[in-house]
């Protein structure tokens, strides 16, 4: 919980330097009004615009101290949150320098921009612009027309370029940085902090884990007719520390996929041994995983996530998941058992046959004695077998605050995991608290970056 105190002491500390400089570089143009207000606001947007640019790479740098604070699903939000603002600088900063220009010089917008752009820095800053506007388009392209996931990252990995681009203009051009050497100074260590924190954990890291560890497939298992089983083992595995309810990143270096990492969580409590992974098929990598061969060699990023049983705060739990999010729950269930919990597990499905994990789900609820239901939203009530249940009901359905209240009465007394794919969290995390549940007894992990 402090961790991410740590945060926003750092990120209050750059907007207080940012301003501070701004103050003693531009605040007397701003002051002065018209086209010198104009130059600040100029410049302002431009040192908000980088800041949100190297927040964004931050947040997604995989750093520890970040990701335990916060769990990566919810850094992977924030960046999307901040891309949204992100347009308003990148148009503000651009508009405002060149009309300010023009005000001064008395000519249009276009004649000034020719203007500028005779200087090397301009052209640069230009394709930088053109890049970072491109990325914004297609991005809000791929959500409209729902265009293919990997195409999209790729495409806006193109971010790194425009910020190279854009890198020397700020410090040949910026008024406020050439008015301060100590300005200048600690923008290239804010910088160099952003690019540590990158360098390190998101390319270094996984290549040391690899070396340490060689991770390789040693099996691939169905275990419905969607869902796939993906075992990983390797060197020194009881020395690799991942919780149950954890998630790794996971690239398989054959030749048609090495390109590609998804994450995906760990499916069985770790053993020391074996890593296991459990697989359902929703595009294009997820469909083909039973073609992965046996001895693959994996290149893994983290392991990730503050979805864990170490959250839980008090004796009473109940456990919900739709579809695949069962998961990072066959470890969770085993561990909160372990520490005396009582436990309550509620899981949706569309059918039977799409209970993935289901006779070992059972095992577990038999020897600990938790209560499953089983609730199905596809499956005529009819037609329920109660073929492997040790405890708990099987029902036709939808997991909703009407059904929680009735399978768990005494529902508000508990705190709540929710795991699995977006529609079903959002609807379950709007309606819960009208349960009598606060806010910050209910965790999540939502199956989406
Ligand atoms: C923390 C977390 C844990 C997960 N655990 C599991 C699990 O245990 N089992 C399981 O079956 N699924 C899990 N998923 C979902 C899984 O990552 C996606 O279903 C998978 O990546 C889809 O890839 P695809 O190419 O088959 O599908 P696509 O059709 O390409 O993608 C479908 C959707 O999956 C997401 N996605 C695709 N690729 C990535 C990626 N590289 N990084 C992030 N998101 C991506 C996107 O939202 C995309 O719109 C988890 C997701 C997250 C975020």
């Amino acid at each position: 919980m402090y961790k991410k105190y740590w945060f926003y002491i750092v990120l209050l500390a750059h907007a207080t330097v940012i301003l501070y400089f701004w103050a003693m570089g531009s605040g007397s143009l701003f002051r002065l009004g018209g086209a010198s207000a104009i130059l600040a606001l100029g410049r302002i947007s431009g040192l908000i615009l980088v800041s949100m640019a190297l927040l964004q790479l931050l947040i997604m740098s995989r750093a520890p101290w970040l990701e335990q604070a916060f769990g990566l699903d919810k850094l992977a939000r924030l960046h999307h949150k901040v891309g949204k603002y992100f347009i308003i600088f990148l148009i503000a900063h651009p508009l405002f320098i060149i009309l300010s220009y023009a005000k001064f010089s008395q000519v249009g917008l276009v004649a000034e921009y020719l203007t500028l752009l005779k200087g090397d820095e301009i052209l640069k800053t230009t394709v930088a612009f053109l890049l970072f506007l491109g990325i914004i388009v297609y991005s809000l392209l791929r959500i409209w027309k729902n265009w293919n996931f990997e195409r999209w990252y790729y495409v806006h990995l193109a971010m790194y370029l425009a910020i190279i681009f854009a890198f020397g203009h700020q410090t040949e051009l910026g008024g406020d940085f050439l008015l301060s050497k100590l300005f200048t100074d600690y923008w290239y260590l804010a910088y160099a902090f952003v690019a540590v924190n990158l360098l390190s954990f998101r390319f270094l890291t996984p290549l040391l884990l690899f070396k340490k560890h060689q991770f390789f497939v040693t099996d691939i298992k169905p275990e419905t007719a969607n869902v796939t089983s993906v075992y990983i083992s390797g060197e020194k595995i009881n020395e690799f520390p991942i919780r149950s309810g954890q998630f790794l990143i996971v690239r398989f270096l054959d030749k048609t996929r090495w390109a590609q990492a998804h994450p995906f969580s760990l499916s069985k409590s770790p053993d020391g041994k074996t890593l296991r992974l459990s697989i359902k098929a929703s595009g294009d990598f997820s469909s083909e995983v039973s073609s992965i061969a046996k001895g693959t060699k994996v290149l893994i990023e983290g392991p990730y996530g503050i979805f864990t049983a170490t959250r839980s705060r008090t004796n009473k739990t109940l456990l919900i998941a739709g579809g695949i999010g069962i998961t990072p729950y066959m470890g969770m269930l085993e561990e909160l058992s372990k520490a005396n919990k009582d436990v309550v597990f509620i899981y949706g499905n569309k059918t039977q046959e799409e209970i993935a994990l289901r006779e070992e789900l059972e095992e577990l609820a038999a020897k600990y004695k938790i209560k499953i239901h089983h609730v199905l939203s596809n499956q005529d009530a009819s037609t329920l077998s109660t073929r492997h249940l040790a405890l708990g009901t099987i029902r036709a359905g939808f997991i909703d605050n009407e059904l929680i209240k009735k399978l768990v009465p005494d529902v508000q007394d508990r705190e709540v995991f929710l795991c699995g794919p977006p529609p079903m969290l959002n609807s379950l995390l709007k309606s819960l608290p009208s349960l009598g549940l606060p806010k910050n007894k209910i965790y999540f992990e939502k199956f989406s970056l």
